[in-house]
Protein backbone atom coordinates (compact mmCIF):
# COMPACT_ATOMS: atom_id res chain seq x y z
CA UNK A 1 0.00 0.00 0.00
CA UNK A 2 2.92 2.47 0.77
CA UNK A 3 4.68 1.89 -2.22
CA UNK A 4 1.82 2.13 -3.91
CA UNK A 5 1.19 5.81 -2.39
CA UNK A 6 4.66 6.64 -2.95
CA UNK A 7 4.37 5.64 -7.07
CA UNK A 8 1.11 7.40 -7.02
CA UNK A 9 2.57 10.46 -5.69
CA UNK A 10 5.79 10.18 -8.09
CA UNK A 11 3.17 10.12 -11.26
CA UNK A 12 1.30 12.75 -9.61
CA UNK A 13 4.02 15.14 -9.44
CA UNK A 14 4.90 14.04 -13.01
CA UNK A 15 1.55 14.92 -14.23
CA UNK A 16 0.48 17.82 -11.94
CA UNK A 17 3.59 19.40 -10.58
CA UNK A 18 3.57 19.46 -6.97
CA UNK A 19 0.38 18.23 -5.90
CA UNK A 20 1.80 15.44 -3.30
CA UNK A 21 4.33 17.85 -1.73
CA UNK A 22 2.96 20.37 1.03
CA UNK A 23 5.51 22.96 1.87
CA UNK A 24 4.39 26.10 0.69
CA UNK A 25 1.90 24.70 -1.42
CA UNK A 26 -1.58 25.10 -1.53
CA UNK A 27 -4.06 22.39 0.05
CA UNK A 28 -3.93 19.49 -1.36
CA UNK A 29 -7.15 18.23 -3.20
CA UNK A 30 -7.40 20.12 -5.79
CA UNK A 31 -5.38 19.42 -8.76
CA UNK A 32 -3.78 21.18 -11.22
CA UNK A 33 -2.57 21.39 -14.97
CA UNK A 34 1.14 20.84 -15.62
CA UNK A 35 1.87 23.96 -17.29
CA UNK A 36 2.47 26.85 -15.30
CA UNK A 37 0.81 30.83 -16.08
CA UNK A 38 3.23 32.92 -17.97
CA UNK A 39 0.84 35.72 -16.47
CA UNK A 40 -0.42 36.38 -13.33
CA UNK A 41 -3.17 38.92 -13.47
CA UNK A 42 -4.66 39.27 -9.06
CA UNK A 43 -7.95 42.21 -8.75
CA UNK A 44 -8.93 42.45 -5.29
CA UNK A 45 -12.05 44.32 -4.31
CA UNK A 46 -11.27 46.24 -1.16
CA UNK A 47 -14.41 45.10 1.57
CA UNK A 48 -15.54 43.47 -1.23
CA UNK A 49 -17.43 40.57 0.95
CA UNK A 50 -20.01 38.10 -1.00
CA UNK A 51 -22.96 39.96 -0.13
CA UNK A 52 -21.42 42.93 -2.20
CA UNK A 53 -21.11 41.12 -4.89
CA UNK A 54 -24.40 40.15 -4.83
CA UNK A 55 -25.83 43.51 -4.47
CA UNK A 56 -23.95 44.31 -7.82
CA UNK A 57 -25.74 41.07 -8.94
CA UNK A 58 -29.07 42.43 -8.55
CA UNK A 59 -28.87 45.87 -9.85
CA UNK A 60 -27.05 44.74 -12.81
CA UNK A 61 -30.00 42.56 -13.23
CA UNK A 62 -33.07 45.00 -12.21
CA UNK A 63 -31.70 47.58 -13.90
CA UNK A 64 -29.56 46.69 -16.97
CA UNK A 65 -30.69 43.14 -17.51
CA UNK A 66 -26.96 41.61 -17.84
CA UNK A 67 -24.35 39.28 -15.79
CA UNK A 68 -21.77 40.89 -14.24
CA UNK A 69 -18.18 39.51 -15.58
CA UNK A 70 -17.40 38.26 -12.51
CA UNK A 71 -20.28 35.67 -12.91
CA UNK A 72 -18.91 34.58 -16.32
CA UNK A 73 -15.39 33.95 -14.73
CA UNK A 74 -17.57 32.02 -12.01
CA UNK A 75 -19.41 30.14 -14.75
CA UNK A 76 -15.62 29.11 -16.74
CA UNK A 77 -13.31 29.17 -13.32
CA UNK A 78 -13.20 27.84 -10.20
CA UNK A 79 -13.95 29.13 -6.46
CA UNK A 80 -12.92 28.55 -3.00
CA UNK A 81 -13.90 30.58 0.61
CA UNK A 82 -11.06 32.01 2.08
CA UNK A 83 -10.62 33.17 5.85
CA UNK A 84 -9.51 36.69 6.16
CA UNK A 85 -7.70 37.32 9.35
CA UNK A 86 -4.84 39.07 10.92
CA UNK A 87 -2.33 37.97 13.75
CA UNK A 88 -4.66 36.83 16.82
CA UNK A 89 -7.98 38.80 15.03
CA UNK A 90 -10.64 36.79 13.49
CA UNK A 91 -11.14 40.29 11.22
CA UNK A 92 -8.24 41.79 9.05
CA UNK A 93 -7.57 45.76 8.47
CA UNK A 94 -6.39 46.30 4.83
CA UNK A 95 -2.40 45.99 5.62
CA UNK A 96 -2.42 42.54 7.13
CA UNK A 97 -5.07 41.10 4.71
CA UNK A 98 -2.95 42.17 2.04
CA UNK A 99 0.28 41.32 3.14
CA UNK A 100 -1.01 37.91 3.70
CA UNK A 101 -2.55 38.01 0.45
CA UNK A 102 1.24 39.48 -1.44
CA UNK A 103 3.98 37.17 1.04
CA UNK A 104 1.70 34.39 2.69
CA UNK A 105 2.22 35.26 5.99
CA UNK A 106 0.08 36.41 8.52
CA UNK A 107 0.92 39.57 10.58
CA UNK A 108 -0.41 41.75 12.60
CA UNK A 109 -3.00 44.39 11.69
CA UNK A 110 -1.57 47.82 10.15
CA UNK A 111 1.73 46.18 9.10
CA UNK A 112 2.42 46.61 5.49
CA UNK A 113 4.27 43.39 4.48
CA UNK A 114 7.12 43.01 7.90
CA UNK A 115 7.36 40.75 10.11
CA UNK A 116 6.26 41.76 13.89
CA UNK A 117 10.23 42.48 14.19
CA UNK A 118 10.11 44.61 11.03
CA UNK A 119 11.75 42.16 9.01
CA UNK A 120 10.94 42.42 5.07
CA UNK A 121 8.25 39.37 3.50
CA UNK A 122 9.15 39.04 -0.43
CA UNK A 123 5.95 39.65 -1.92
CA UNK A 124 4.77 38.08 -4.98
CA UNK A 125 5.53 40.86 -6.84
CA UNK A 126 8.94 40.62 -5.99
CA UNK A 127 9.27 36.90 -6.70
CA UNK A 128 7.70 37.52 -10.40
CA UNK A 129 10.44 40.85 -10.81
CA UNK A 130 13.60 38.18 -9.77
CA UNK A 131 12.58 36.03 -12.83
CA UNK A 132 12.50 39.34 -15.61
CA UNK A 133 8.73 39.28 -15.28
CA UNK A 134 7.24 42.83 -15.44
CA UNK A 135 4.99 43.85 -12.61
CA UNK A 136 2.16 46.59 -12.11
CA UNK A 137 0.05 47.97 -9.52
CA UNK A 138 -3.20 49.58 -10.66
CA UNK A 139 -5.43 51.04 -7.57
CA UNK A 140 -8.50 53.54 -7.24
CA UNK A 141 -6.88 54.66 -3.80
CA UNK A 142 -3.65 56.42 -3.14
CA UNK A 143 -0.88 54.50 -4.44
CA UNK A 144 0.88 54.53 -0.80
CA UNK A 145 -2.68 53.00 0.23
CA UNK A 146 -2.30 49.78 2.36
CA UNK A 147 -3.30 47.59 -0.42
CA UNK A 148 -0.64 48.13 -3.06
CA UNK A 149 1.91 48.88 -0.54
CA UNK A 150 1.80 45.60 0.62
CA UNK A 151 2.75 44.36 -2.60
CA UNK A 152 6.22 46.37 -3.03
CA UNK A 153 7.00 48.62 0.42
CA UNK A 154 7.72 47.36 3.55
CA UNK A 155 6.69 49.13 6.73
CA UNK A 156 5.52 48.40 10.30
CA UNK A 157 2.72 51.26 9.81
CA UNK A 158 0.36 51.57 6.90
CA UNK A 159 0.11 55.65 7.99
CA UNK A 160 4.03 55.89 6.98
CA UNK A 161 2.74 57.18 3.39
CA UNK A 162 5.98 59.31 3.20
CA UNK A 163 8.11 56.96 3.07
CA UNK A 164 5.94 53.68 1.25
CA UNK A 165 5.87 56.70 -1.76
CA UNK A 166 9.79 57.01 -1.28
CA UNK A 167 9.64 52.88 -1.76
CA UNK A 168 7.59 52.62 -4.69
CA UNK A 169 9.49 55.72 -6.13
CA UNK A 170 12.60 53.00 -6.26
CA UNK A 171 10.88 49.67 -6.89
CA UNK A 172 11.31 49.46 -10.46
CA UNK A 173 7.72 48.54 -11.01
CA UNK A 174 6.97 49.08 -14.65
CA UNK A 175 3.69 50.22 -14.50
CA UNK A 176 1.96 52.03 -11.40
CA UNK A 177 -1.61 54.23 -11.33
CA UNK A 178 -3.76 55.38 -9.05
CA UNK A 179 -4.17 58.68 -7.01
CA UNK A 180 -2.47 59.85 -3.64
CA UNK A 181 0.31 62.70 -5.51
CA UNK A 182 0.35 64.65 -2.23
CA UNK A 183 3.10 62.04 -1.06
CA UNK A 184 5.19 62.44 -4.29
CA UNK A 185 6.02 66.28 -4.36
CA UNK A 186 8.20 68.10 -1.90
CA UNK A 187 6.68 69.77 0.90
CA UNK A 188 4.63 73.15 0.96
CA UNK A 189 4.53 72.46 -3.01
CA UNK A 190 0.38 72.90 -4.88
CA UNK A 191 -0.40 69.66 -6.72
CA UNK A 192 -1.34 72.12 -9.69
CA UNK A 193 2.64 72.48 -9.84
CA UNK A 194 2.80 68.87 -11.42
CA UNK A 195 -0.60 67.75 -12.44
CA UNK A 196 -3.48 68.82 -14.55
CA UNK A 197 -6.31 67.76 -12.38
CA UNK A 198 -9.63 68.70 -12.58
CA UNK A 199 -12.18 69.81 -8.94
CA UNK A 200 -13.39 66.41 -8.46
CA UNK A 201 -9.51 64.78 -8.11
CA UNK A 202 -8.65 67.78 -5.55
CA UNK A 203 -6.83 70.37 -7.67
CA UNK A 204 -6.16 73.02 -4.59
CA UNK A 205 -4.39 70.41 -2.41
CA UNK A 206 -0.83 70.68 -1.45
CA UNK A 207 2.13 68.55 -1.01
CA UNK A 208 1.57 66.31 2.12
CA UNK A 209 5.43 65.12 2.78
CA UNK A 210 7.67 67.13 5.47
CA UNK A 211 10.79 66.49 3.68
CA UNK A 212 11.69 68.36 -0.10
CA UNK A 213 11.94 64.82 -1.95
CA UNK A 214 10.35 65.42 -5.37
CA UNK A 215 9.81 61.58 -6.22
CA UNK A 216 8.19 62.51 -9.50
CA UNK A 217 11.56 64.12 -10.63
CA UNK A 218 12.99 61.38 -9.31
CA UNK A 219 10.56 59.00 -11.22
CA UNK A 220 11.20 60.71 -14.25
CA UNK A 221 14.61 60.26 -14.57
CA UNK A 222 14.52 56.57 -13.44
CA UNK A 223 12.90 56.35 -16.87
CA UNK A 224 8.82 56.85 -15.83
CA UNK A 225 7.01 58.40 -18.35
CA UNK A 226 3.96 60.29 -15.77
CA UNK A 227 0.04 60.77 -16.70
CA UNK A 228 -1.79 62.81 -14.32
CA UNK A 229 -5.59 62.50 -16.41
CA UNK A 230 -7.59 60.26 -17.94
CA UNK A 231 -6.56 62.53 -21.33
CA UNK A 232 -2.43 62.00 -20.57
CA UNK A 233 -3.59 57.90 -19.87
CA UNK A 234 -4.62 57.74 -22.98
CA UNK A 235 -2.48 59.28 -24.98
CA UNK A 236 0.27 58.12 -23.40
CA UNK A 237 2.69 55.38 -25.30
CA UNK A 238 2.18 52.24 -24.28
CA UNK A 239 6.11 50.82 -24.02
CA UNK A 240 8.26 51.39 -21.37
CA UNK A 241 7.39 52.09 -17.83
CA UNK A 242 4.25 54.67 -16.64
CA UNK A 243 3.43 56.20 -13.34
CA UNK A 244 -0.17 57.53 -13.29
CA UNK A 245 -0.85 59.83 -10.19
CA UNK A 246 -4.97 61.04 -11.11
CA UNK A 247 -6.11 62.78 -7.47
CA UNK A 248 -4.17 64.32 -5.05
CA UNK A 249 -5.74 61.67 -2.78
CA UNK A 250 -7.97 58.45 -3.56
CA UNK A 251 -9.85 58.43 -6.87
CA UNK A 252 -12.99 60.18 -7.19
CA UNK A 253 -15.80 57.83 -6.25
CA UNK A 254 -17.09 55.81 -9.95
CA UNK A 255 -20.40 58.09 -8.50
CA UNK A 256 -18.48 61.34 -8.79
CA UNK A 257 -17.36 60.75 -12.33
CA UNK A 258 -20.59 60.85 -13.83
CA UNK A 259 -21.83 62.66 -16.29
CA UNK A 260 -19.19 61.44 -18.85
CA UNK A 261 -15.81 61.07 -16.99
CA UNK A 262 -16.13 64.85 -15.96
CA UNK A 263 -13.44 64.50 -13.85
CA UNK A 264 -11.09 63.46 -16.08
CA UNK A 265 -9.91 60.47 -14.33
CA UNK A 266 -9.28 57.59 -15.76
CA UNK A 267 -12.11 54.07 -14.84
CA UNK A 268 -10.25 51.30 -13.28
CA UNK A 269 -10.60 49.17 -16.50
CA UNK A 270 -9.00 51.98 -18.34
CA UNK A 271 -6.15 51.88 -16.26
CA UNK A 272 -6.17 48.30 -16.19
CA UNK A 273 -6.19 47.81 -20.31
CA UNK A 274 -3.24 50.40 -20.07
CA UNK A 275 -1.55 48.52 -17.63
CA UNK A 276 -1.78 45.12 -19.57
CA UNK A 277 -0.70 46.65 -23.16
CA UNK A 278 2.36 47.93 -21.61
CA UNK A 279 2.94 44.63 -19.45
CA UNK A 280 2.54 41.81 -22.16
CA UNK A 281 5.12 43.47 -24.35
CA UNK A 282 7.33 41.27 -21.79
CA UNK A 283 7.77 37.88 -23.51
CA UNK A 284 8.67 36.49 -19.71
CA UNK A 285 5.40 37.74 -18.42
CA UNK A 286 4.17 39.88 -15.47
CA UNK A 287 2.54 39.98 -12.43
CA UNK A 288 -0.44 42.72 -12.03
CA UNK A 289 -2.47 43.81 -8.85
CA UNK A 290 -5.48 45.65 -9.97
CA UNK A 291 -7.64 47.00 -6.47
CA UNK A 292 -11.22 48.19 -6.88
CA UNK A 293 -10.18 50.37 -3.40
CA UNK A 294 -13.19 52.29 -2.97
CA UNK A 295 -15.98 49.26 -2.13
CA UNK A 296 -13.92 49.65 1.14
CA UNK A 297 -14.64 53.58 1.46
CA UNK A 298 -18.35 53.18 0.62
CA UNK A 299 -19.03 50.23 2.68
CA UNK A 300 -17.50 52.37 5.67
CA UNK A 301 -19.77 55.02 4.63
CA UNK A 302 -22.66 52.83 4.56
CA UNK A 303 -23.38 54.28 1.13
CA UNK A 304 -24.71 51.30 -1.24
CA UNK A 305 -25.25 53.58 -3.79
CA UNK A 306 -21.32 53.85 -4.27
CA UNK A 307 -20.62 50.93 -3.12
CA UNK A 308 -22.62 49.63 -6.05
CA UNK A 309 -21.19 51.78 -8.78
CA UNK A 310 -17.62 51.40 -7.23
CA UNK A 311 -17.96 47.49 -7.60
CA UNK A 312 -19.19 48.05 -11.20
CA UNK A 313 -16.47 49.81 -12.13
CA UNK A 314 -14.46 47.14 -10.47
CA UNK A 315 -16.34 44.61 -12.36
CA UNK A 316 -15.62 46.24 -15.70
CA UNK A 317 -11.92 45.70 -15.07
CA UNK A 318 -12.60 41.99 -14.30
CA UNK A 319 -13.84 42.03 -18.01
CA UNK A 320 -10.63 43.31 -19.08
CA UNK A 321 -8.63 41.43 -17.34
CA UNK A 322 -11.25 38.20 -18.46
CA UNK A 323 -11.03 38.76 -21.68
CA UNK A 324 -7.04 39.26 -21.80
CA UNK A 325 -6.66 35.98 -19.90
CA UNK A 326 -9.14 34.15 -22.88
CA UNK A 327 -6.64 35.13 -25.78
CA UNK A 328 -3.79 34.80 -23.66
CA UNK A 329 -4.12 31.46 -22.12
CA UNK A 330 -1.16 31.55 -20.51
CA UNK A 331 -2.71 33.97 -17.87
CA UNK A 332 -3.97 33.10 -14.71
CA UNK A 333 -6.59 35.33 -13.45
CA UNK A 334 -7.65 35.30 -9.44
CA UNK A 335 -10.13 38.00 -7.76
CA UNK A 336 -10.83 38.21 -4.47
CA UNK A 337 -11.54 40.83 -1.65
CA UNK A 338 -8.69 41.18 1.39
CA UNK A 339 -11.87 41.54 3.88
CA UNK A 340 -15.74 42.50 4.12
CA UNK A 341 -16.59 46.09 5.08
CA UNK A 342 -19.88 47.17 6.46
CA UNK A 343 -22.07 44.04 6.08
CA UNK A 344 -24.80 45.74 4.10
CA UNK A 345 -27.82 43.21 3.20
CA UNK A 346 -31.14 43.82 1.09
CA UNK A 347 -33.36 42.81 4.39
CA UNK A 348 -36.81 42.59 4.53
CA UNK A 349 -38.55 44.60 7.67
CA UNK A 350 -41.66 44.43 9.31
CA UNK A 351 -43.66 48.04 8.05
CA UNK A 352 -45.88 48.92 11.04
CA UNK A 353 -48.32 51.28 8.41
CA UNK A 354 -48.03 48.14 5.69
CA UNK A 355 -48.86 45.93 8.53
CA UNK A 356 -46.59 43.39 7.26
CA UNK A 357 -43.24 42.32 6.24
CA UNK A 358 -42.21 44.21 3.38
CA UNK A 359 -39.60 42.32 1.56
CA UNK A 360 -37.09 43.83 -0.94
CA UNK A 361 -37.43 44.02 -4.38
CA UNK A 362 -35.83 45.58 -7.34
CA UNK A 363 -37.26 49.12 -6.92
CA UNK A 364 -34.84 49.29 -3.65
CA UNK A 365 -32.44 48.97 -6.85
CA UNK A 366 -34.47 52.18 -8.94
CA UNK A 367 -34.49 54.17 -6.17
CA UNK A 368 -30.64 53.38 -5.25
CA UNK A 369 -30.22 54.41 -9.45
CA UNK A 370 -31.58 57.52 -8.81
CA UNK A 371 -28.56 58.99 -6.35
CA UNK A 372 -26.15 60.42 -8.83
CA UNK A 373 -23.13 61.40 -5.93
CA UNK A 374 -21.68 59.99 -2.91
CA UNK A 375 -22.48 60.70 0.77
CA UNK A 376 -18.68 62.02 0.84
CA UNK A 377 -20.19 64.42 -1.32
CA UNK A 378 -22.98 65.48 -0.54
CA UNK A 379 -21.69 65.85 2.77
CA UNK A 380 -18.53 68.13 1.93
CA UNK A 381 -21.64 70.48 0.16
CA UNK A 382 -23.10 70.08 3.23
CA UNK A 383 -20.54 71.71 5.25
CA UNK A 384 -20.42 75.09 3.54
CA UNK A 385 -24.38 75.67 4.44
CA UNK A 386 -24.67 72.98 7.59
CA UNK A 387 -28.67 72.92 8.16
CA UNK A 388 -31.08 71.01 8.13
CA UNK A 389 -33.04 72.57 5.65
CA UNK A 390 -29.68 72.89 2.88
CA UNK A 391 -29.61 68.41 4.08
CA UNK A 392 -33.36 68.20 2.78
CA UNK A 393 -32.10 70.43 -0.48
CA UNK A 394 -28.90 68.38 -1.03
CA UNK A 395 -30.99 65.07 -0.92
CA UNK A 396 -33.74 65.48 -2.27
CA UNK A 397 -31.10 67.14 -5.61
CA UNK A 398 -28.56 63.98 -5.26
CA UNK A 399 -31.22 61.15 -4.51
CA UNK A 400 -34.93 62.61 -5.22
CA UNK A 401 -35.31 61.22 -1.37
CA UNK A 402 -37.69 64.03 0.77
CA UNK A 403 -36.68 63.35 3.93
CA UNK A 404 -38.89 64.30 6.72
CA UNK A 405 -38.16 67.03 9.72
CA UNK A 406 -37.61 64.33 12.07
CA UNK A 407 -34.92 61.96 9.69
CA UNK A 408 -33.05 65.68 9.05
CA UNK A 409 -33.36 65.77 12.55
CA UNK A 410 -31.76 62.67 13.10
CA UNK A 411 -28.89 62.89 10.63
CA UNK A 412 -28.13 66.93 12.17
CA UNK A 413 -27.90 65.20 15.61
CA UNK A 414 -24.50 63.40 14.30
CA UNK A 415 -24.36 60.64 16.87
CA UNK A 416 -23.66 56.70 16.37
CA UNK A 417 -26.51 55.16 15.54
CA UNK A 418 -25.05 51.96 16.82
CA UNK A 419 -22.16 50.64 19.19
CA UNK A 420 -20.84 49.65 15.70
CA UNK A 421 -20.58 52.78 13.96
CA UNK A 422 -18.98 54.58 16.60
CA UNK A 423 -16.00 55.61 14.70
CA UNK A 424 -12.32 57.16 15.22
CA UNK A 425 -12.64 61.05 16.70
CA UNK A 426 -11.17 62.56 13.53
CA UNK A 427 -13.69 61.00 11.45
CA UNK A 428 -16.72 62.29 13.66
CA UNK A 429 -17.48 65.46 12.19
CA UNK A 430 -18.80 63.67 8.43
CA UNK A 431 -18.91 60.32 9.31
CA UNK A 432 -22.04 60.37 11.89
CA UNK A 433 -24.01 62.41 9.87
CA UNK A 434 -23.16 60.03 6.85
CA UNK A 435 -23.73 57.02 8.59
CA UNK A 436 -27.09 58.23 9.97
CA UNK A 437 -27.76 59.45 6.40
CA UNK A 438 -27.16 55.74 5.64
CA UNK A 439 -29.45 54.24 8.18
CA UNK A 440 -32.27 57.00 6.75
CA UNK A 441 -31.94 56.48 3.18
CA UNK A 442 -31.43 52.37 3.88
CA UNK A 443 -34.93 52.33 4.82
CA UNK A 444 -35.90 53.82 1.53
CA UNK A 445 -33.09 51.32 -0.20
CA UNK A 446 -34.04 47.75 1.11
CA UNK A 447 -30.75 47.99 2.88
CA UNK A 448 -29.59 47.45 6.29
CA UNK A 449 -25.96 47.91 7.50
CA UNK A 450 -24.64 46.29 10.61
CA UNK A 451 -21.56 48.07 11.28
CA UNK A 452 -19.25 50.93 9.88
CA UNK A 453 -16.24 48.37 10.00
CA UNK A 454 -14.45 45.13 8.57
CA UNK A 455 -16.04 42.61 9.93
CA UNK A 456 -15.46 38.49 9.68
CA UNK A 457 -16.99 36.54 6.66
CA UNK A 458 -15.20 34.44 4.11
CA UNK A 459 -14.49 36.08 1.43
CA UNK A 460 -14.22 34.43 -2.27
CA UNK A 461 -11.14 33.60 -4.18
CA UNK A 462 -12.26 32.63 -8.27
CA UNK A 463 -9.47 31.35 -9.89
CA UNK A 464 -9.64 31.03 -13.78
CA UNK A 465 -6.53 29.99 -16.00
CA UNK A 466 -3.49 27.94 -15.42
CA UNK A 467 -3.33 26.06 -12.35
CA UNK A 468 -6.38 27.84 -11.33
CA UNK A 469 -8.16 24.76 -9.84
CA UNK A 470 -6.12 25.73 -7.07
CA UNK A 471 -8.69 28.19 -5.90
CA UNK A 472 -10.64 25.32 -4.12
CA UNK A 473 -11.90 24.46 -0.82
CA UNK A 474 -11.96 26.38 2.01
CA UNK A 475 -8.46 28.44 2.82
CA UNK A 476 -6.50 30.75 4.56
CA UNK A 477 -6.08 34.09 3.18
CA UNK A 478 -2.39 33.05 3.16
CA UNK A 479 -3.16 30.33 0.85
CA UNK A 480 -3.89 33.01 -2.06
CA UNK A 481 -0.07 33.60 -2.50
CA UNK A 482 0.93 29.99 -2.73
CA UNK A 483 -1.75 29.31 -4.97
CA UNK A 484 -0.66 32.66 -7.04
CA UNK A 485 3.14 31.56 -6.46
CA UNK A 486 2.36 27.65 -7.60
CA UNK A 487 0.22 28.57 -10.88
CA UNK A 488 3.08 31.28 -11.64
CA UNK A 489 5.86 28.89 -10.66
CA UNK A 490 7.57 31.88 -8.65
ZN1 LIG B 1 -11.48 49.48 5.30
Amino acid sequence: MRVRSAFFCMFLIVVMLGGCSDGGQPKAGARQSAEPATNIILLIGDGMGPEVIGLAKDYAQALEKRELWMEKVLSDGHLALVRSTATGKLAADSAAAATALATGVQVDNMSVSVTPEGKPLTTILEMARVQSKSTGLVTTTRLTHATPACFAAHTADRDSEAEIAKQLASSDIDVMMGGGLTWWIPAGKPVAEYARFGNEAGVDYKSSRTDELNLLTKAISAGYRLATNRDELLAANRTGKLLGLFASSHLPYALDRQPNDAANVPSLAEMTEVALSILSKNQKGFFLMVEGGRIDHAAHNNDVASLIADMLDFDEAVGVAYTFAEKHPNTALFITADHATGAPSLSARYDEKAGDTVYPDDSAMRKISRQDASFERIMTTLAVRPSAAALRELVAKHTGIKLSDEDAAFIMKAEPVSPFHVIRPKYRQFGYPTLALGRVLGVEYGTAWATAEHYATPVLLIGYGPRSNLAHGYLENTDVFKIMKTAGAL
